[in-house]
C-alpha cells in the first residue's frame, strides 16, 4: 500500500517536472531569439512587459519571455565586477536549466527542493523579476540580515540592469527609511523584520502616512523549512511594560530551589545505595533467592531515580550495561498501564517531584507539596488549591451582609483568586525552569541576559523571550535581573504572517520529509528539482556505540586520520554544549580547528567560507551558516572533497539531511557519516526495548562499533516518531493562534479602514448603528413577542449612553415593531452625531486661518485619532485578557476538559464583549469630546504658519475617561 502511494507520489512529481520542462524549452527558445537584441532593446522589455500586463495579459503568459530576458541579462553581465559585502566578485552566472525549472515551480507557488550549492539565490531572481512586473509588492525572505544584504547587492545587479529597484530590509534600517524600502520593486529581508513591520503598521501607526508596507502579493522564503518549521513555535511579539505587575519570581525562587535540591539529594542517595548493591551482587556468579530479591529491588530503586531525575549520572552509567538496561526497561513495562498502578503510585510517592522528560512535564507528589508547605515562609496552604469563585460568591450572596458589603467581599475574593493564580503559575514556571530547561542547551547566559537557543539551528535568538513567564523564571533561576512583566501590544506567528500573501513560494535543500506539513498548513507543494550535475556524495552507514565515551574516542580517531591526509572536515553537533565539548577534545589532541556555534555567529559566513581549505576542521552546531556555500579551495581539498561528520542523529531527519548536504555540491566529491551512541537523547528516549534485547545478545567489545541494519532502521523510526510529535505540537500552537488570527485580522481590517477612509464620520455612524442594533437585540430579544421586551431597560440604556432625551411614550410596544423601535433609536443617535459634528465645525471655524485644513476636514482627523486610540487601548487590554485565559485553561485542564475547546469558546466570548465595549467607549468619548476655545491671537500676529497636525492636538481636549 505504502509503496503504491510512493509510486503515485513519485509519478506526480515526474509529471510536474515534465510539464515545467516544456516551459524551460520555451524559455531557451526566447533566449535565442533575444540574442540579436541590443542591450537597450533587452532592457526595454521590462516596460514593454508592464504595458502588456495592463492590456490584459497575465504573468503566466509572460513567463517564458520574462525568464529569457533575465537569462539574457545575466549573460550580458558576465565579467562585471561587483562588491558584495566587502568582497570583490566577478559576475559569472547564467541560469542553468534546472534553475529555470525551479523558478517556474516557485512562480506557481511551490517549494523548490534544491540541494545546497545548486544556486537557489539566482533561481529566485527569475520568479522575483516576473512577479515584480505586476508593480505589486514582492518580497524575498532570508534567514538573517547578512544574507538579506548579500543577496540584495548580488542579485540586485541583474534587477537594476533591467530597470527594477531592489532594497534590503535589515534590523538597522531606520523607521523613517522603511517606507522607502518597501516602495522598491523587490525587497530582501528577514521574516521577523517583515513580520514586525506588519505589526507596527497595524497596531502603532497613527496615520496612513506612517504605515510602511504596501501589502502582501508574492513572497519567496529561502530556507523555508527553517522558517516555517523550526521557527514556527515562537511568535513575534511587540510588548511593553504593564501596570500593576503581580509577578513573584524573585520571592519564590529560593524556595523552589530548595525543593529541587531536596529532590536531587534524595535521588543521589537512592541511586548510590542501589548502585552499591548492584555492584556487589553483579560479581556473584550465581545469586541466591535472597540476593536476587535485593538485586531486583535495587534496580527498581534506580527506575525510581530515573523518574525523579531522568538525566541522573548513575542511571546513565548503569544503562551502558545492556543487561542492567534491560532490567530498568523491565520495570518500565511492569509499571506501564493499570495492572500495577497502585504499587507504582506507592513507589513514586517517595519522590518530591516526578519528572516526565519525554512529555516535557512534571508533577509535585504529596510529599513534595508537604515539604513545600513546611518550608514556605508564607503561611498558606493555597499554593496548589484554587478558589471556586462561583461557589464562594453564592456563599456571600446567601449571607446577611448589606449589598455594599457583599460587593466589597466579592472584589476582595476576586483579587485573592487572581493572586493565587499568579503565584501558582509563577511556581510552575520556576519548577519548569529548574527541571526541564538546561543551560547551554535551551538557552545561554550572555551578558547577564538569558538568550534563547533555537533547538534546531543552535542559533541564539536575541530579543526573543520564552513566553508565559518562563523567561522570567529562568532569569530568576540563573540569578540575573528578572525583567518586569510585559504586556502584549501586538503578536503574530510567522505562519500567520506568511498566510497574508496572495502567493507564497519557498526554496531549501530539505523539504521532502515535511512535505505533508507544508501542504496541510500552507497549501504549498514540494517539488524536488534535479541537480545540475549528478551528486557524487557517499553517505556511510551510522557508527553506533554503546557509550558516549566510546563514540568520542572513535570520532577522534577518524578525525585524526583524515586530517593527516589534509582533507577538510565539517563536524556537526547538536548543541552549544556538545560543540564545546568536542572542541576541548580536539584541543587536547592538538588539532587546530574553528568552532562555529551560537556564541560566535557574527563571524559565521567568514568561517564557513574558510571551511573548504586543505586540512580545515570546522565544528559547527547544526545548520550554522546556512545560506553560505562551502567551496573547496585548493587541489588537495578538491580531490578529496569535504567530509561531513555528524556527532549524533538529530531528532529530525531533515536536519541530518541538511548537514549531509553541505558537502558534494555541484558534482564535487564528498562523504558523510554519523556517529551515534546509546546515551544520545534520541536513543535514550525514543528507541524501543527490542533494541535493548538485541544489544544484550550482541554487546560488542569495548570500543567497537555495532553495525547492524536493524539499528539504522530503528533510529529512523525513532526520528519519525519525534517528528510526528513535534508536528502535533506545532499544529496545536497554530490552533491556538488561529483563534487569535481571526480576531486580529478583523480588528486590523477595521483599524486599516479607519486610517484610510476619507469619510470617518460615516464610519462612526456605522459603529453607532451597530451598537444600537446589538443593544436592541439584548433588550428586545424576541422581536415576535412584545410582552417579553424590556422597553424601559432599552430606553434607560440609550439615555445613559447618549445625550438623548427620550420619553417613555416614544417607545410604545402596542403599535411599534421591534425594528421600528430600533430605527427610532438609530435616528435619534444619528441626529446627535450630526449636531456634534456641526458644533465642532463651528468652533473650529471661529479659529480658522487660511493655513489650516478646512474645519470639516479637521473634524474628520480628530475623529480618526479618537477611534485609533480607543481601538489600540482596548485591543491591548483584550490581548492581556487572552494571555490570562491561555494560562487559565491550562490550570483547568485537570477537570478533563479540553483546554483548546475551552479556549476557543471563551476567547470568542471575550472578543464579543471586547467589540461591544469598544463601541460603547467610542460613543462615550465621542459625545464627551470638547474643543478648547481657539487660542486668542496675541497682539503680535503669528508669523509661523500653524501646522494642521499640531492644531488638532492643541485643540483636542477630550474629557478624560476613567482609564
Ligand atoms: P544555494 O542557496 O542553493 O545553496 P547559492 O545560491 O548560495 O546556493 O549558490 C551557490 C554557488 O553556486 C554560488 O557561489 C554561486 O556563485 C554558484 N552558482 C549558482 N548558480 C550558478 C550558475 N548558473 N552558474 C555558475 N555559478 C552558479
Ligand atoms: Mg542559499
Amino acid at each position: 500500500m505504502l509503496s503504491m502511494l510512493k509510486k503515485c507520489f513519485g509519478t506526480a512529481q515526474t509529471r510536474q517536472l515534465r510539464r515545467y520542462g516544456k516551459i524551460v524549452t520555451e524559455v531557451n527558445a526566447w533566449d535565442k531569439a533575444f540574442a540579436s537584441l541590443s542591450d537597450e532593446e533587452l532592457k526595454a522589455k521590462t516596460s514593454l512587459f508592464r504595458k502588456r500586463l495592463t492590456q490584459g495579459e497575465t504573468l503566466e503568459d509572460l513567463l517564458p519571455e520574462a525568464y529569457a530576458v533575465v537569462k539574457g541579462a545575466c549573460r550580458r553581465l558576465c565579467g562585471t565586477e561587483i562588491d558584495i559585502s566587502g568582497y570583490n566578485q566577478r559576475w559569472d552566472m547564467v541560469p542553468y536549466d534546472v534553475q529555470i525549472l525551479g523558478a517556474i515551480a516557485m512562480h506557481y507557488g511551490a517549494i523548490a527542493e534544491m540541494q545546497t550549492g545548486e544556486g537557489k539565490t539566482l533561481t529566485a531572481s527569475l520568479a522575483l523579476y516576473l512577479n515584480a512586473l505586476s508593480g505589486k509588492p514582492v518580497h524575498l525572505v532570508t534567514v538573517n540580515d547578512y544574507l538579506a544584504k548579500r543577496d540584495c547587492t548580488w542579485i540586485g545587479v541583474v534587477f537594476s540592469w533591467l530597470g527594477l529597484e531592489t532594497k534590503a530590509l535589515t534590523n538597522d534600517t531606520s523607521p523613517q527609511d522603511r517606507k522607502q524600502v518597501y516602495a522598491a520593486d523587490i525587497v530582501y529581508g528577514t521574516a521577523s523584520e517583515f513580520g514586525f513591520d506588519y505589526l507596527r503598521d497595524n497596531s502603532m501607526a497613527r496615520s496612513a502616512a506612517e504605515q510602511c508596507q504596501r501589502g502582501h502579493f508574492f513572497a519567496i522564503i529561502d530556507e523555508v523549512d527553517s522558517i516555517l518549521v523550526d521557527e514556527a513555535r515562537t511568535p513575534l511579539i511587540i510588548s511593553g511594560p504593564t501596570s500593576g505587575s503581580r509577578q513573584m519570581y524573585d520571592e519564590l525562587k529560593d524556595e523552589v530551589f530548595r525543593l529541587v535540591k531536596q529532590q536531587r539529594d534524595l535521588c543521589n542517595k537512592i541511586a548510590s545505595d542501589a548502585k552499591k548493591v548492584i555492584d556487589s551482587l553483579s560479581a556473584e556468579s550465581k545469586r541466591t533467592k535472597k540476593q536476587e530479591e535485593l538485586f531486583s529491588n535495587a534496580t527498581k530503586q534506580l527506575w525510581l531515580v530515573s523518574k525523579g531525575m531522568p538525566q541522573h549520572k548513575i542511571v546513565k552509567r548503569v544503562k551502558e550495561d545492556p543487561d542492567l538496561r534491560a532490567e530498568l526497561e523491565k520495570w518500565d513495562q511492569y509499571f506501564h498501564g493499570e495492572t500495577n498502578k497502585k504499587e507504582r503510585l506507592e513507589l513514586l510517592a517517595d519522590l518530591f517531584i516526578i519528572v516526565d522528560e519525554k512529555a516535557n512535564e512534571f508533577e509535585l507528589t504529596d510529599k513534595g507539596i508537604q515539604a513545600w508547605l513546611q518550608a514556605s515562609t508564607e503561611l498558606t496552604d493555597s499554593d496548589f488549591v484554587m478558589l471556586d469563585l462561583g461557589h464562594e460568591y453564592s456563599l456571600i450572596d446567601s449571607s446577611s451582609s448589606s449589598q455594599e458589603e457583599k460587593m466589597q467581599k466579592k472584589v476582595t475574593l476576586r483579587e485573592e483568586d487572581a493572586r493565587r493564580k499568579e503565584r501558582a503559575h509563577n511556581l510552575r514556571q520556576l519548577f519548569r525552569a529548574h527541571l526541564l530547561m538546561e543551560k547551554d542547551v535551551d538557552y545561554i547566559v550572555d551578558e547577564q541576559k538569558i538568550v534563547i537557543i533555537d533547538e534546531n539551528t543552535g542559533r541564539p535568538q536575541p530579543g526573543r523571550r520564552f513566553s508565559d513567564g518562563l523567561h522570567q523564571a529562568i532569569e530568576a533561576k540563573e540569578g540575573v535581573a528578572v525583567q518586569g512583566e510585559t504586556q502584549t501590544y501586538a503578536t503574530i506567528t510567522l505562519q500567520n504572517y506568511f498566510r497574508l500573501y496572495n502567493k507564497l513560494a519557498g526554496m531549501t535543500g530539505t523539504a521532502m520529509t515535511e512535505a505533508n506539513e507544508f501542504k496541510e498548513i500552507y497549501k504549498l507543494e514540494v517539488l524536488a528539482i534535479p541537480t545540475h550535475r549528478s551528486c557524487q556524495r557517499k553517505d556511510f552507514d551510522d557508527e553506533i556505540y554503546m557509550t558516549e565515551r566510546e563514540k568520542y574516542a572513535a570520532l577522534l580517531k577518524d578525525i585524526q586520520e583524515n586530517h593527516a591526509k589534509g582533507r577538510p572536515m565539517l563536524i556537526g553537533t547538536e548543541s552549544v554544549e556538545a560543540s564545546e565539548k568536542l572542541s576541548r577534545i580536539l584541543r587536547q589532541n592538538k588539532l587546530e580547528h574553528t568552532v562555529l556555534n551560537a556564541k560566535h555567529h557574527e563571524k559565521e559566513a567568514e568561517i564557513i567560507a574558510q571551511a573548504g581549505k586543505k586540512g580545515a576542521i570546522t565544528v559547527a552546531t547544526n545548520m550554522a551558516g546556512r545560506g553560505t556555500d562551502i567551496k573547496l579551495q585548493d587541489e588537495t581539498a578538491k580531490q578529496q572533497g569535504l567530509y561531513v561528520i555528524g556527532t549524533t542523529r538529530h531528532q529530525s531527519r531533515r536536519i541530518d539531511r541538511q548537514l549531509r548536504g553541505r558537502c558534494a555540491r555541484q558534482g564535487d566529491p564528498g562523504t558523510s557519516k554519523f556517529y551515534v551512541s546509546f546515551e544520545d537523547t534520541l536513543m535514550r528516549l525514543f528507541t524501543s526495548p527490542r533494541i535493548t534485547a538485541f544489544l544484550q545478545r550482541f554487546r560488542p567489545p569495548e570500543g567497537e562499533a555495532i553495525s547492524a541494519k536493524i539499528l539504522n532502521k530503528s533510529i529512523e523510526t525513532a526520528q519519525k516518531r519525534v517528528e510526528q510529535r513535534n508536528y502535533a505540537i506545532r499544529k496545536h500552537t497554530l490552533e491556538y493562534d488561529d483563534v487569535m488570527n481571526k480576531q486580529r485580522s478583523e480588528i486590523y481590517a477595521f483599524r486599516g479602514e479607519v486610517l484610510h477612509t476619507k469619510d470617518v464620520i460615516s464610519l462612526i455612524h456605522e459603529v453607532l448603528d451597530s451598537l444600537c442594533h446589538s443593544m436592541a437585540r439584548t433588550y428586545l430579544r424576541d422581536p415576535a413577542s412584545p410582552d417579553t421586551w424590556d422597553l424601559e431597560g432599552f430606553r434607560e440604556w440609550l439615555v445613559m449612553h447618549f445625550p438623548l432625551t427620550l420619553e417613555a411614550q416614544e417607545f410604545d410596544s402596542s403599535y411599534l415593531s421591534a425594528e421600528e423601535i430600533e430605527n427610532i433609536a438609530q435616528r435619534k443617535i444619528l441626529q446627535m452625531l450630526h449636531q456634534k459634528v456641526h458644533y465642532l465645525t463651528q468652533i473650529l471655524e471661529q479659529g480658522a486661518s487660511p493655513e489650516m485644513l478646512p474645519p470639516d476636514r479637521i473634524v474628520h482627523e480628530i475623529f480618526r485619532n479618537l477611534l485609533i486610540r480607543h481601538i489600540d487601548l482596548h485591543w491591548q487590554r483584550h490581548l492581556l485578557h487572552i494571555d490570562h485565559l491561555r494560562t487559565e485553561v491550562h490550570l483547568r485542564a485537570v477537570g478533563q476538559k479540553d483546554p483548546l475547546l475551552e479556549f476557543k469558546h471563551e476567547a470568542f466570548a471575550l472578543f464579543h464583549s471586547f467589540s461591544l465595549q469598544l463601541k460603547i467607549e467610542i460613543a462615550h468619548a465621542l459625545f464627551k469630546l470638547q474643543l478648547a476655545p481657539p487660542p486668542k491671537p496675541k497682539s503680535e500676529p503669528r508669523s509661523v504658519p500653524f501646522e494642521p497636525f499640531k492644531v488638532q492636538l492643541s485643540l483636542l481636549s477630550e474629557a478624560s475617561d476613567d482609564e
